[in-house]
């Protein structure tokens, strides 16, 4: 058998020893791969709206409020709004009377889409470079 034979031979040979790979195959393959048996990832933290929201920066206005509410608003009117702010700027004090600060307002406007015809007086944006500047972190 010649040695052109054997040299052919070898190549089909499954017990032949590999030939190294080249230096840019090696990084490629030392990556993570991922695994179909691999386990399933935990389920994502619940949002923290309060670390959320401490991202953004207010700038109140002082002199004037954007929202103003009637004196003595309605319970159930006002309970609306508690549980809907997303802000959580309407509370219930301990002794059970209706708290507002205008202050952290987000601008969403949904007060005003739920009780802009009952409890709320005013409803406007904040004036020019007042308000709330989102931050995305
Ligand atoms: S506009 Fe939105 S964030 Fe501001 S007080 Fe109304 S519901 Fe709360």
């Amino acid at each position: 058998m010649s040695d052109a034979l054997r040299e052919g031979d070898s190549k089909g040979d499954p017990q032949a020893t590999p030939q190294a790979a080249p230096r840019d195959a090696c990084a490629v393959s030392a990556a993570p791969q991922a695994s179909p048996q691999a386990a399933p990832q935990a389920s994502p933290s619940p949002v923290n709206v309060d670390a959320w929201l401490a991202i953004d920066r207010y700038e109140v206005d002082e002199e004037q409020a954007h929202i103003v509410l009637a004196a003595d608003p309605a319970h159930e009117e006002f309970a609306k709004l508690v549980r809907l702010c997303p802000a959580a700027l309407y509370r219930f004090n301990e002794e059970g009377r209706p708290s507002f600060d205008y202050a952290g307002c987000l601008e969403c406007g949904s007060c005003r889409i739920a009780c802009g015809d009952t409890i709320i007086q005013q409803w406007r944006y904040p004036a020019a470079s007042k308000g709330v500047q989102y931050r995305f972190g």
